[in-house]
């Protein structure tokens, strides 16, 4: 790796090739250091495989805490996984870096290994190359042949449901750009949210054969149900005053930009669900069981597209989803 002085050898050495975790899901044959990985997955079993990019002054502000890159390079792709209802068990990194500071490396791969650990995820392999500062992490996992969660399942009838709380994040970003670091614990909070994500790996794996779909919550609310209505063919209905919202957002903004943030900011990592309502209870079990709040916000019909109330009436979110080639929104350029 030409420019970078640490060198390319040296980086994987000493911030990449440590012992993390092992696969807690899968068995490693070979992991870094070869050309390949080879890895075994359990008898009965479908792999399954995301990849994500995350790219500086787009995904991340430029100067974002190290560790905070690190966790959410991974925690993206964990939260991709958990919408399968699969159990992460690999993954890759392909890291393109302006320069080899230790500092820097030393607090990425601890945010990065402090997760992967969590989840027993192992890295067996990557890429690493000089350029501007963009990290790319592939998972993989393993599901049940035939049983992973998909979008494409929900029905007319069935609750739509959702993890957590919504906007945090979202608000949490509005945070990260304020010029000085809060004081203020529901602020923090917020930011914490934003900085430090954490995916819903075991819920997501638990409703695996009770929820009828699922798709995790990245982009906002309301471009991510219009994606998972859609690819049911199905409408939905939600009450927007029914929306879980956290008591460091309603302290931190107004009731409109808490709504706002909910329905349009992203980078939440939170699951939606479609559950038929007699299988309703069985993953509220399952959510208490992970103590994973819980939140029906409405319901699936027959038709398309999604029809907002608030206190009944007929509702316009003020923002879609994010999309990256959506013309007038870019996310943030600083
Ligand atoms: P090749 O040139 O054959 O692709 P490299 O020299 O790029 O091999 O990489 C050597 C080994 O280190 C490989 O096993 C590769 O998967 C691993 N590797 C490279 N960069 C990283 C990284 N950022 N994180 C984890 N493993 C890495
Ligand atoms: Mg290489």
């Amino acid at each position: 790796m030409a420019g970078v002085g640490l060198g390319e050898f040296e980086i994987i050495r000493r911030y990449f090739a440590r012992a993390g975790a092992r696969a807690a899901a899968g068995t490693t044959i070979l992991g870094i250091g070869d050309d390949a990985a080879v890895l075994r997955v359990p008898a009965g079993c479908d792999l399954v495989a995301a990849v994500d990019t995350i790219v500086e002054g787009r995904h991340f502000l430029r100067g974002s805490d190290p560790r905070s890159i690190g966790h959410r390079a991974l925690a993206v792709n964990l939260s991709d996984v958990a919408a399968m209802g699969a159990i992460p068990a690999w993954a890759t990194l392909a890291l393109s870096l302006p320069a080899a500071d230790p500092d820097w490396l030393e607090g990425f791969a601890g945010g990065f290994f402090d997760l992967a650990r969590e989840h027993g995820v192992e890295l067996v392999g990557g890429d690493t190359t000089a350029g501007p500062l963009t990290i790319s992490v592939q998972i993989l996992g393993v599901v049940p042949a035939g049983e992973a969660l998909r979008r494409s399942g929900a029905r007319p009838g069935d609750l739509i449901a959702v993890t957590g709380t919504l906007g945090d994040a979202g608000a949490g970003l509005e945070v990260a750009r304020w010029a000085q670091r809060p004081r203020d614990a529901h602020a923090l909070a917020l930011l914490r949210r934003y900085e430090f994500p954490e995916p819903r790996v075991a819920f997501g794996r638990a409703a695996r054969g009770i929820a009828s779909a699922a798709m995790d919550v990245s982009d906002g609310l309301a471009g991510d149900l219009a994606k998972l209505a859609a690819a049911s063919g199905v409408a939905a209905a939600v009450e927007v005053d029914d929306l879980p919202l956290s008591t460091a957002l309603r302290a931190t903004v107004s009731p409109a930009q808490a709504l706002d943030q909910a329905l349009g900011g992203g980078d939440d990592y939170e699951l939606l669900l479609a559950v038929a309502p007699e299988a309703m209870p069985r993953l509220a079990a399952v959510a208490a069981e992970s103590a994973t709040p819980l939140t029906v916000i409405g319901e699936f019909r027959g038709g398309e597209g999604v029809q907002w109330t608030r206190g009944g009436r007929p509702y316009v979110p003020a923002r879609g989803g994010f999309d990256h080639f959506g013309g007038a929104s870019t996310q943030f350029t600083d």
